[in-house]
């Protein structure tokens, strides 16, 4: 079956970096996703449209395309205070903090100094090329309750 929108798709996949690190995989077939739904970044569904059953695919993501480029403007230095007193700061700590709109957004601690505590709220694949080696296992149609939610139940999907 060929791989269009609102496919419920199954794949294997390594993600790597320019330098062939890996950092994130899945290679055990349990990874699905609903096509078309936004639930891939853009540029990888754009290059698995078309594609069926069996096919691998070699794609390239520039960061623009995937995570962004870093943003300078994305770490901050906030007051130590603005912590609990008794909550043990870490470098590499990831917290949950909102902007003034009340947007939340992700962040880690990189810095820790007397009175101050730097957070870089840049995505940790930011400015990071992405290579992806997947193969499709296999394409089916989604349900229609699968249509209504924009994701993929049963399993490898949600449970619910
Ligand atoms: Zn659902």
């Amino acid at each position: 079956m060929q791989l269009t929108k609102d496919k419920v798709v199954n794949i294997n996949y390594t993600l790597k970096d320019k330098e062939s690190n890996i950092m994130d995989e899945s290679n055990d077939g349990t990874f699905t996703y609903l096509h078309g739904a936004k639930n891939l970044i853009p540029a990888l569904e754009r290059a698995l449209e078309g594609k069926t059953s069996g096919d691998k695919v070699n794609v390239v993501v520039p960061p623009e395309n995937a995570y962004g480029l870093r943003d300078e403007k994305k770490i901050q230095h906030v007051p130590r205070k603005m912590f609990p007193v008794d909550q043990k700061l870490e470098i590499g700590m990831p917290f949950s903090s909102a902007t003034p709109d009340g947007t939340a957004v992700n962040v880690v601690i990189t810095g820790i100094e007397e009175t101050e505590v730097i957070i870089d709220g840049n995505h940790p694949l930011a400015d990071v090329e992405l290579h992806f080696n997947i193969e499709i296992i296999d394409v089916r149609d989604a349900t229609k309750e699968e249509l209504e939610h924009g994701h993929v139940h049963g399993p490898g999907g949600h449970q619910h």
